[in-house]
């Protein structure tokens, strides 16, 4: 894979593709053949956190061996996602002991990044830039070389995460979540890459719905040339100039091949995107202006799940994931749509002013049938 800047701050080069250490095989040796296989393969980066369980002792026990100077290995916390003493707190000295802790379960001595984990809110923002606190931790850490660069991950208001990055000279790389499926971190994505910032998207995949199969989106991806909807999902994102790479959640060595193959079939042309862009943002508006998941239909006097139903009824028809919805609408553990007596209370209430009775029975038809 080629390498290309890890944005502007840090002076790293790093492939389209890298490791989440998230989804890692239960049994260790399992583990760390895999992280070295990713690491042959070309990937560099490694993405952990002190909160997946005890991927940061596998990744350590894989970066032994000399594996430890072929990568860049991140790792992340905040007393917000996890709190691992009850005295947890947003502060320096708080962030210093996490920082350490997790060196020791890497079993490294320095880490190339350490992260703020999720930084979701103005709160959250606020109590980590704050004098003495989190960032304050992970700077003095860095001063004293046990930590080398430094960033946040987010899923927070995509208009907060813009004011954040006007401000936030410390942040060499982001972490967000997107892919074809949910796209509305497009203008945070830019307005960081703009400012200079690596961007790091997880999720490429929608945790794994996108390695399902959906008619619609292999008659897209077959337009583009691209092999399969996984190729799609991941070529969508490395051809974004905003996105500097993609992490994978690897727990099989197919997910590292198929991963690496498909950043190495290249960029799509821009009149590729622009043709997917058009087409997604129809699929998108559909799906929009369907139902939302407010809930406000609920009750159903018969306990149906009416927002469970919709949204598998919104899979179905909008994205063609077929066998999911079936599948979804299967294992639903309420009253399936086959329980609706047409009394219309919820069509009073939805606030989509959607015809909720005329959906259950396309479930009915669409999603019961074998
Ligand atoms: S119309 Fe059907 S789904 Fe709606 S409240 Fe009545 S029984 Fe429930
Ligand atoms: S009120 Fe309408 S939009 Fe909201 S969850 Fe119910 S069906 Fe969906």
């Amino acid at each position: 894979m080629k390498l290309i800047p890890f944005g502007q701050r840090s002076g790293f080069r790093v492939p389209q593709a890298n490791i989440g250490g998230m989804r890692l095989p239960q049994d260790t040796g399992t583990a760390v053949a895999l992280l070295r296989h990713a690491i042959d393969s070309g990937m560099r980066y490694i993405d952990t956190s002190r909160g997946y369980g005890d991927s940061e002792i596998k990744i350590g026990q894989a970066l032994k061996d000399g594996y430890r100077q072929k990568v860049i290995l991140s790792t992340k916390w905040s007393p917000w996602i996890m709190r691992i003493e009850e005295s947890d707190n947003t502060s320096a000295d708080c962030v210093r002991k996490r920082i350490e802790e997790s060196m020791k379960r890497l079993d490294v001595d320095y880490l190339d990044y350490y992260q703020v984990w999720n930084i979701d809110s103005r709160e959250h923002y606020g109590q980590a830039v704050a004098k003495g606190g989190m960032v304050d931790g992970i700077q003095k850490a860095i001063s004293e070389k046990l930590v080398g660069h430094t960033g946040f991950t987010t899923h927070d208001k995509v208009e907060n995460i813009i004011e954040y990055v006007k401000e936030t000279d410390w942040c060499e790389i982001i972490l967000f979540s997107c892919n074809i499926l949910n796209l509305i971190y497009e203008k945070a994505i830019e307005a960081a890459h703009a400012k200079g910032i690596g961007i790091i998207i997880m999720n490429p995949v929608a945790g794994g719905l996108l390695g399902r199969d959906s008619s619609m989106l292999k008659a897209l991806a077959k337009r583009v040339g691209a092999k399969t909807i996984p190729e799609l999902a991941i070529r969508f994102l490395t051809s974004n100039p905003s996105v500097t790479t993609v992490i994978s959640g690897i727990s099989k060595m197919s997910d590292v091949d198929s991963t690496v193959a498909a950043v190495d079939r290249g960029h799509f042309t821009p009149a590729q995107m622009d043709l997917l862009r058009k087409i997604l943002a129809e699929m998108h508006v559909a799906d929009k202006v369907f139902c939302t998941g407010c809930r406000y239909c609920m009750p159903c006097s018969k306990e149906i799940d009416i927002p469970a139903i919709m949204k598998m009824i919104a899979q179905y028809r909008f994205w063609g994931f077929q066998e999911p919805a079936r599948g979804g609408y299967r294992d639903l553990k309420s009253p399936k749509a086959d329980a609706c007596v047409q009394c219309g209370k919820c069509e009073e209430k939805c606030t989509q002013h959607l015809h909720i009775m005329d959906e259950m029975e396309y479930a009915i038809r669409n999603l019961a049938s074998a």
